[in-house]
């Protein structure tokens, strides 16, 4: 019988919350370590983003700090979730609104590209939960406006990422500076040596939890190659759109000046398209998030950093323009189409100097992608004949950009903290020590979260 979020022991608000949201049944990483840290232990859990794991910490997280709630102190949030890009940050953000609808619990998110004004406001004012990638988070501390002291759960999320894109020296500056009595939790989708090392040394006595191992996913995913020669691509990409089966299409490129490439190119022949990546503003890619989520643009292209944590739902096609140089890539590509249980297609672009990309892809995943034979490509067709401007105003004319507020916050959800009656200085809290190694327990945090009289 699938298990029930109520027998996992989460109170009764937060059931409330996930019943809005139509869940039904945990996740099989959900049902396995929500029990876990509820009972405070620490945990390793080797899952990759599609799986459900944002709820799977969100929710214990929530379910804590609602049951023993304490004041909250300018500057010093009580859990911090420390994830690599700012997508990622925005939606665990939004989870944390979403689960916590229904609870008195603070977050806010903080992140680069935007201004730290609105996050400094927000950290002056306290809150519970921080959710913060690693580059403005240094930033922000080493000016004194986030202190760690009083951290009581660690999310260290997409840890494997964080090493691919040179954060892991900034991941381990803030993890000294975190207290050692702590829960902590590391995901991660693959354990490279590197993260095993990082695990050991911040992670105590964790249970391991182990979901969706690649080629799960990837299995519920109808996957094809087709071979094409390289400077053909754009064209066999518009043939594709042709089929309006393609509904909502994700088309990954290996950088960001092919990305625009190819927005340029679709456009030429009015298939409406934007591109996603680090050189465009926070503005420009929540906008194209935004269009792609609502349905107005049909096919967002992106790069692989850029992609981190796109969570939109109703993705039918993820395209492989170019093939990823590596292999655990591919599969976080492909893996955003056949989210939360649904199926989805995924048709990889493969030049002839992109074999080997190919064939190491294969070995990861343990499969062989289909091959299917290009459809029959024609001379490139001229574009059709439009006004220069036209064109501009329908697609490409930038909007004007407003200031985003970082952190979401929720209406009128702090009326009945005392937000101004700080927490005692750390020397007021029981010291770090032997219950945790002892076997931590919900019954043994508990009084450390205690208000101190
Ligand atoms: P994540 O792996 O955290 O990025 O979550 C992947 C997607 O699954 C998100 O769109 C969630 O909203 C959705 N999701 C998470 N848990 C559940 C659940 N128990 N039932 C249905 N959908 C879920």
């Amino acid at each position: 019988m699938a298990a029930t979020f109520s027998k996992l022991g989460l109170a009764e608000p937060i059931l409330r919350a996930l019943r809005k949201q139509g869940y039904e049944h945990p996740t099989p990483i959900q049902e396995q370590a929500i029990p876990l840290l509820l009972e405070g232990r620490d945990l390793l859990g080797i899952a990759q983003t599609g799986t459900g794991k944002t709820a799977a910490f969100a929710l214990p997280i929530l379910d804590f700090l609602s049951e023993d709630p304490q004041p909250r102190v300018p500057k010093r949030p009580s859990v911090l979730v420390l994830t690599p890009t700012r997508e990622l940050a925005a939606q665990i953000g939004e989870s944390f609104e979403i689960y916590g609808a229904n609870v008195d619990v603070e977050h806010t998110v903080v992140f680069g590209g935007v201004g730290q004004t609105p996050q400094v406001r927000a950290m002056r004012k306290g809150v519970d939960v921080l959710v913060a990638t690693p580059g403005r988070l240094g930033d922000l501390m080493q000016q004194g406006h986030i202190d760690l002291r009083d951290i009581e759960v660690f999310v260290l999320d997409e840890a494997d990422r964080m090493l691919d894109m040179g954060f892991i020296h900034e991941v381990r500056k803030i993890t000294a500076k975190l207290p050692r009595d702590r829960q902590t939790l590391l995901f991660s989708a693959t354990m490279p040596n590197e993260i095993a090392k990082l695990a050991q040394s911040i992670l105590r006595d964790p249970a391991r939890v182990e979901v969706t191992p690649p080629a799960t996913t990837v299995e519920r995913i109808e996957q094809s190659v087709m071979y094409v020669e390289k400077k053909e691509k754009p064209v066999l990409l518009a043939e594709l759109l042709r089929d309006p089966s393609i509904e909502r299409v994700l088309v990954f490129t290996r950088t960001k000046y092919g990305a625009d490439k190819v927005v340029k190119f679709l456009r030429r022949y009015d298939i409406p398209a934007e591109a996603i990546h680090g050189n465009k503003s926070q503005n420009a890619r929540e906008r194209a998030l935004e269009g792609f989520r609502s349905g107005r643009v049909r096919v967002l292209i992106a790069t692989d950093i850029a992609a981190r944590g796109i969570d939109v739902p109703g993705i039918t096609h993820v395209i492989n323009f170019d093939l990823p140089n590596i292999p655990a890539s591919y599969v976080h590509r492909i893996g955003r189409t056949a989210r939360a249980g649904r199926d989805g297609t995924a048709i990889a672009f493969c030049a002839s100097d992109e074999r080997p990309l190919l064939r190491d892809i294969e070995k990861d995943i343990r499969q062989k992608v289909p091959v299917v034979k290009a459809p029959e490509l024609g001379p490139v067709p001229p574009p059709p004949r439009r006004p220069a401007q036209s064109d501009r105003s329908k697609y490409g004319k930038p909007k004007k950009r407003g200031a985003k507020k970082a952190g979401r916050k929720k209406p009128a959800s702090s009326g009945n903290r005392r937000s101004n009656d700080a927490r005692k200085p750390s020397k007021s809290k029981p010291k770090a020590g032997g219950p945790r190694k002892a076997g931590p327990s919900r019954g043994n945090r508990k009084p450390k979260r205690r208000r101190p009289s």
